[in-house]
């Protein structure tokens, strides 16, 4: 149905009903607006409509009928805007959950789980008039008004884009006057919404021949192109047969084809894959199967299946998603970066060819949203992706993967901050489904779940090809701590490890994570270091830019400059990178080929797999990288992992510190040796009798967790309790301050006259944020503990309710992290 025949619908209908729609909107709360009987077959749930809010319209998601319908005048729906719903029904619960949970407004919950491109906005835009376009060039102009004409002469645009354009501010003000001159005119214009599936025409053949037409060698052609290939595009006819349109459009009269517009598919799949057996299992996969099964049986099941690097998981997974799919179900598989899903959909897609779909950042918004359409359409009962893909409009989930759920990259942490595992383990019980968080590292989180016996847990401790561990070698760095330059870093064991391994043909990795050339710059003459103007930190040199970055905002500064202090031309590159690691590294070893792998090398779409391809081919033989290069990439010829510097993330003010350490480690290490040959790692530390660093160097997970665990119980930390962190940040340093106070006391007051809150609830800050400033913002945070999650969501809402948003004109703005995964 067209959108015109619905709106035919909207306003010629009389009978009226009430529905319920979440505008996409920082506001709280679902609306009911009133459409008519005609409409409500096409405004159902899932589908967007365009609706009046105060004085604009703005896309709303249909979540139902109203429950409850209000006394007084309703606004009428003005228009949907979907032909068929962009998600199921069943997800609502879900995002009435979400939203709850992480106090975030259902709308925008829906509006960031659909794929990008969707959403329609409204905005003022400025317009020259035909009285301007006629002015005698004697009027009296300044000089900017002059310039806003002559960009308006080109189109219509928005005061922001205006500034923009003429790379200075333009007043508000000034358009104003400018329209009570009658020079511009203000037109409400509707943005967005621009992302469409490609749509194509199918050839499908009718009849063969019908008696009286006659037939023409093209027709011929065509017909039995058609009986070879099936329904094929025309734009495909067309490079075949010449003139195809015009002869395909004369037989479609005659009746021999028809021609259907279809939606185009752009595949994201590269290379051809071969399809595969699934090997026969062994004892202890049969075993891990068999435990999920029985867990699985009754419904939700959530299940921590820890199994060593190698251990066969992905075996399991393949096993269960088979089995879901056998029950007519469909599964959803989430893995935490695009390097590790290509690699996953490579194995999926050996085992179920098209029944697979991918969802990722990596992909295009028009790809996105294809494979969002056939998710929809039930095209592919399986779906693979990064967080973003536990939204993914599945029907019958029958079950859900979480590969290496300890990744800190489940945790979305802009906007709304959910995370994914977490989430994957509410959607399983609303599927009433068994969801799998697998890890050879688990969270410490998980782990507890399991030691508790709020999760199942199912543990694999053999490979599958039975090669041992690798060999950690711990290199104490402090006695080279006063050394200069290289020494510093590459000790003479990871320089003769690294000769050796490659007078063998066999590759090395470098772990180091750190990324550009030297973190800590600073002045010869006065030591002030190179700071960044926006944030609270100093910035990396880069050298391949010849410039200084900070990796928080992005700002840049060149390197040519002079201290901006003193004034002195000498800055010092102290500290240490990839970057400066790869060009120590390519002067040792000339004749080696390197290659780097970080977020710089990584950001053009394809780099990162391009660079696993080498990896995996032999062209590289030295791989220099950041955590990137820790993720479970499985390359038999890597025999040599080096972690130049373990203690980089161990001394975070942050309580998950050691955690992530010992992950890292863990993970790097095992990297090496997955293959045929025996791996080696050397691990360089200033901390070597660290009980992280001592437990990963043995991969003992369990040694890692009892200490651990002890630490989180002394000190109240999560797992033993739930946290909410209220991040305050603005432009003024005062006012920033002022309102993270005003949260301090009121909510002190609180807890002082309430018993019930008092003895559930603790109240820590405001304290200014380690990072105290980042992109030109203030930073200040409270943190709230509590036992409950639901009372500590109580007591989070009606703090801010009672304080009220932030007046004045600083643009303050408070963001609420539940369950905050960094604490800086
Ligand atoms: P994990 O995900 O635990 O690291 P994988 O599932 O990737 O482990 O398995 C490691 C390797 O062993 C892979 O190359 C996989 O193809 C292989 N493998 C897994 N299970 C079996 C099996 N039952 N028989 C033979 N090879 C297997
Ligand atoms: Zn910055």
């Amino acid at each position: 149905m067209s959108s015109a025949s619905i709106h035919d619908e909207i306003h010629g209908g009389n009978a009226a009903a009430c529905l319920e729609v979440a505008v996409a909107l920082p506001v709280w709360g679902t609306f009911t607006y009133r459409t008519h009987t005609g409409l409500l077959s096409s405004a159902v749930p899932g589908r967007r409509v365009l609706v009046p809010f105060g004085t604009r319209r703005v896309t709303g998601y249909v979540l139902g009928p109203a429950k409850a319908v209000p006394a007084n005048e309703l606004k009428a729906i003005l228009d949907v805007l979907d032909d068929e719903p962009l998600f199921t029904a069943d997800l609502i619960p879900f995002f009435r959950w979400i939203a709850d949970y992480y106090i975030y407004p259902i709308g925008e919950v829906i509006r960031g789980a659909l794929p990008g491109g969707l959403n329609l906005y409204e905005f003022n835009q400025y317009a020259i008039t035909e009285k301007a376009c006629q002015l005698p060039d004697t009027t009296d102009l300044s000089e900017l008004e002059k310039a806003v004409l002559d960009c308006l002469r080109e189109g219509a645009c928005r005061l922001k884009d205006l500034s923009t354009h003429l790379e200075r501010p333009v007043p508000g003000r000034l358009l104003q006057a400018m329209e009570r001159c009658g020079w511009v005119q203000r037109k409400k214009t509707l943005l967005g919404g621009r992302t469409r599936p490609k749509q194509e025409k199918l050839v499908h053949l009718l009849h063969r021949s019908i008696p009286g037409e006659r037939m023409t060698p093209r027709r011929q052609q065509i017909l039995s192109y058609l009986e070879h290939h099936g329904d094929t595009p025309l734009h495909t006819l067309r490079r075949v047969v010449p003139r195809a349109t015009a002869i395909v459009g004369g037989m479609a009269s005659r009746g021999f084809v028809d021609v259907r517009e279809s939606v185009a598919y752009r595949d994201p799949f590269g290379d051809p894959i071969l399809p595969e057996q699934a090997p026969e299992l062994t004892r202890e996969q049969r075993q891990a199967l068999d435990g999920i099964h029985q867990a699985g049986a009754r419904g939700f099941a959530p299940i921590l299946l820890e199994g060593v690097t190698g251990s066969g998981k992905t075996e399991i997974y393949l096993h269960l998603v088979a089995d879901a799919i056998a029950r007519q179900k469909t599964a959803l598989v989430l893995v935490p970066e695009i390097a590790l899903i290509s690699q996953m959909e490579r194995r999926f897609r050996a085992r179920f060819g098209e029944k697979v779909a991918v969802l990722h950042s990596g992909l295009s918004a028009g790809e996105r949203l294809d494979q969002w359409m056939r998710i929809l359409h039930r095209e592919t009962p399986i779906v693979i992706g990064a967080r973003s893909a536990i939204f993914a409009p599945q029907r019958n989930v029958g079950l859900i993967v979480v590969d290496e759920e300890h990744d800190p990259s489940y945790k979305q942490d802009t906007h709304l901050r959910y995370n994914a595992r977490d989430l994957a383990v509410v959607r399983a019980k609303h599927s009433r489904c068994a969801v799998i968080l697998g890890s050879a590292t688990p969270s410490v989180q998980t782990y507890h779940n399991a030691q508790t016996g709020r999760f199942v847990h199912i543990e694999m401790t053999r490979r599958v090809t039975p090669q041992p561990l690798p060999e950690v070698d711990i290199v104490d760095l402090s006695p080279v701590r006063s050394e200069r330059g290289l020494r510093k870093h590459l000790t003479p064991e990871l320089i003769t490890a690294l000769g050796q391994t490659l007078e063998r043909g066999e590759q090395a990795l470098l772990f180091l994570n750190r990324r550009g050339y030297a973190n800590y710059p600073h002045c010869t003459s006065c030591g002030e270091p190179v700071r960044c103007r926006n944030c609270s930190i100093t910035l990396t040199y880069h050298r391949n830019a010849n410039a200084y970055r900070c990796h928080y905002c992005g700002h840049s500064r060149a390197a040519n400059q002079p201290c901006e202090n003193c004034g002195a031309a000498t800055l010092w590159h102290f500290g240490f990178g990839t970057e400066k690691l790869e060009e120590a590294v390519e002067r040792l070893f000339p004749a080696a080929r390197i290659a780097r792998m970080d977020r710089d090398t990584t950001r053009r779409k394809g780099s990162l797999l391009r660079i696993l391809k080498n990896l995996q081919q032999g062209a590289i033989d030295i791989l220099i990288g950041t955590q990137m290069v820790a993720k479970g990439h499985d390359f038999p010829n890597i025999t040599l992992v080096g972690i130049v510097c373990a203690d980089t993330a161990l001394n975070l003010p942050d309580f998950r510190s050691s955690e992530r350490t010992f992950q890292l480690l863990a993970q790097v290490a095992g990297r090496a040796g997955r293959g045929e040959r025996p791996g080696r790692v050397i691990l360089q530390t200033y901390t070597p009798g660290h009980f992280t660093i001592t437990a990963a160097r043995k991969q003992a997970f369990h040694a890692f967790y009892e200490k651990e665990i002890q630490h989180r119980r002394s000190l109240g930390y999560p797992p033993y309790s739930r946290m909410v962190q209220l991040l305050v940040s603005g432009k003024n340093r005062g006012a920033t301050r002022h309102f993270a106070e005003t949260l301090g006391v009121a909510g002190r007051d609180w807890l002082q006259n309430d018993r019930a809150w008092k003895n559930q609830i603790t109240l820590l800050g405001p304290v200014e944020a380690a990072l105290h400033q980042v992109a030109g913002r203030f930073r200040w945070q409270l943190l709230l503990k509590g036992t409950q999650p639901s009372t500590l969501n109580r007591f989070t809402r009606e703090l801010l309710q009672a304080v009220g948003p932030p007046r004045g004109p600083e643009a303050v703005k408070v963001i609420i992290d539940v369950d905050p995964q960094a604490m800086m």
